[in-house]
């Protein structure tokens, strides 16, 4: 199998080795020992930390699609009206979870080269009134990054739940759970944190326990054994240590760096990334800079390429980008500078790559 020197794919991003040691040590059970749980409480209070709040962390086994499917479940039944705030893939995608599982869904829609109109966003909550609320802080397929804040003060208008994708945001780009009041906040490992796909963490306010509560969801994404479960030392399955483990140390390299210091590292990244691909006359997909994600950058195919050619040549240099989805896919590339990946001299390797290839 191929793998390549420079890896600049938008999640999974490269496991750093000191995260790679972590799943190779032999654990006890996680079903039994109290080092397992003081562990995972470790990671809770890291995670709190990182994410501005004081809710509980529920860390599930699986990847980010485990949180956005079960917090949905968990806080709504049939019927229940969710407002999906949609500028790209994720947003809209989850208008359609949310519709599949028979819900009355309204979605406010924005091009995907833009972020959210908190206008807009107000009207159409004060008309349907919604019990959820759903947004995606970064878009990743787009490379946006919206602001969340203003929604979020729609939400205690309108008394709504605020539902919010930070999956490849969080912990690159500062998010503020408690200020933000984000009801249920999902993020995935193999985005900043650096980790395989295997874990997913949602923070869980009092308001979404108490709709957890009303609804009683079980099933194996549901969120509710995870409000006493640790505390309890009782959990729905068989948690996984190795990951467990490797989320200690990436949430301990974030804090030990400092939040700010991290936030800066993406973001002047991100600008470099930008600036030079502008250099090359390649087009940013998103409309305006200042709605760009500090931890991924989407630009356009430049004329004369396909994608499937562009992607061919870099992989033969030992590089490797992301594609795009959905109405996306075959016009935008994205390179994803996130979490290990936010370093300006892997980045500054790959645009070099980038600029030769494009001169053949
Ligand atoms: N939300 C966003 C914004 C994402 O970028 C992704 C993955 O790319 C997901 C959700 C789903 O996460 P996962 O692929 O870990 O299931």
């Amino acid at each position: 199998m191929q793998t390549y020197d420079v890896g600049l794919v938008p999640g999974p991003v490269s496991v750093p080795p000191e995260l790679r040691a972590a799943y190779q040590g032999n654990y006890g059970s996680s079903d039994l020992e109290e080092e397992f749980f003081s562990l995972y409480q470790r990671c809770e209070a890291d995670l709190g930390k990182i994410l501005a709040t004081s809710n509980r962390v529920a860390i599930q086994t699986g990847e980010g699609m485990i949180a956005l499917w079960g917090a949905l479940k968990s806080v709504l039944r049939p019927g229940d009206r969710v407002l999906a705030v949609a500028n790209g893939v994720f947003g809209y995608g989850i208008g359609d979870m949310a519709r599949q599982l028979a819900m009355e869904v309204e979605v406010v829609g924005f091009g995907y080269d833009d972020v959210p109109e908190p206008q807009r966003v107000r009207e159409a909550a004060k008309r349907f009134r919604p019990r959820l609320l759903t947004a995606v802080h970064c878009e990743t397929p787009s490379g946006t990054l919206g602001s969340l804040q203003n929604i979020g003060e729609i939400c205690q208008e309108v008394d709504a739940l605020f539902y919010v994708d930070f999956v490849s945001s969080g912990g690159g780009v500062e998010v503020g759970v408690d200020d933000w009041h984000i009801d249920l906040g999902l993020l995935g490992s193999q985005k900043v944190l650096s980790l395989p796909p295997d874990l997913a963490m949602v923070t869980v306010s009092e308001p979404a326990w108490s709709a957890v509560e009303e609804i009683g969801y079980v099933g194996y994404d549901a969120l509710a054994p995870w409000r006493t479960g640790v505390d309890d030392r009782y959990l729905p399955y068989t948690h996984n240590w190795h990951a467990i483990a490797g989320l200690h140390v990436a949430t301990r390299l974030i804090l030990d760096e400092g939040l700010t210091a991290v936030f800066r590292r993406h973001a002047e990244v991100a600008a470099y990334c930008r600036s030079r691909l502008q250099d090359m006359g390649i087009a940013l997909f998103p409309l305006r800079e200042d709605i760009c994600s500090p931890t991924v950058t989407a630009a356009q195919i430049p004329e004369g390429w396909s994608w499937s050619d562009l992607d061919r040549a870099l992989r033969g240099r030992g590089m490797v980008v992301g594609g795009s989805y959905g109405p996306l896919a075959d016009k935008v590339f994205r390179i994803g500078h996130m979490g290990s990946q936010a370093n300006r001299d892997l980045v500054e390797r790959g645009l070099d790559i980038l600029e030769d290839v494009l001169k053949k």
